[in-house]
């Protein structure tokens, strides 16, 4: 889902151009962030399920960051903490409306391609998810990235390097999307697959940020 995330946080851009994309691209990772702290804190968890080398997904028990009420509260939690930490020194605006959306974007992306495993609002809640497949997953996934990328580098003033470092990590991305939507071996333990998810989101924000910094 990398891929789709990252063309998330790229299409916002658009909408709010004065917005770092360091911020944009944390806001559309941001459940995934959060989540992969929880499965290191064993507050949630990532586990493989029998049929994992025909479908290619992990099972997710993530009732907190992945439930609809989770997802609107770490939305309304990021808007909140880049206007009080600076922003554009207003509540609302359509800056902070933007930063929301890119977070909830997420939760919508999620919703059509897992299965019914996202809460309505929590533990033991109705679960809804699409389940639309790992091919229409995948398709998803590389229309945002490359919509989001060619909506970049159309409006980015950048300097080409910099615009080349983005095309470059939406690239990788794009790969790990069809390398992950064939990958039929499990990852060796929940901890690995934790510690190496926010790496690589890691390294997605700090690309994202120095690749878009003012000067
Ligand atoms: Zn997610």
């Amino acid at each position: 889902m990398l891929v789709g995330y990252l063309g998330a946080g790229l299409i916002a851009k658009a909408f709010a151009p004065r917005v770092g994309l360091g911020t944009l691209v944390t806001a559309a990772l941001l459940l995934d962030i959060v989540f992969w702290l929880f499965v290191v804190l064993h507050i949630e968890d990532a586990s493989v399920p029998g049929d994992f080398a025909a479908r290619h997904m992990l099972a997710f028990d993530f009732p907190w960051t992945h439930s609809l009420l989770g997802a609107l509260f770490l939305s309304a939690g990021a808007a909140f903490v880049w206007a009080w930490s600076g922003g554009e020194g207003r509540y609302v605006s359509a800056a902070t409306a933007v930063i929301a959306a890119t977070v909830l974007s997420h939760w919508a992306i999620d919703f059509l391609t897992h299965s019914a495993e996202l809460t309505i609002w929590g533990p033991g809640a109705p679960s809804v998810g699409l389940d639309i497949g790992p091919t229409a997953a995948l398709v998803v996934d590389l229309v945002l990235g490359g919509l989001g990328l060619a909506l970049y580098l159309r409006r980015s003033r950048a300097p080409t390097g910099r615009r080349l470092v983005i095309a470059a990590m939406m690239l990788v991305a794009a790969l790990l999307g069809v390398y992950g939507a064939h990958n039929t071996v499990p990852p060796a333990s929940t901890m690995t697959l934790a510690f190496g998810s926010l790496l690589v989101l890691f390294a997605c924000v700090v690309v994202a940020a120095v690749a878009d910094r003012e000067r």
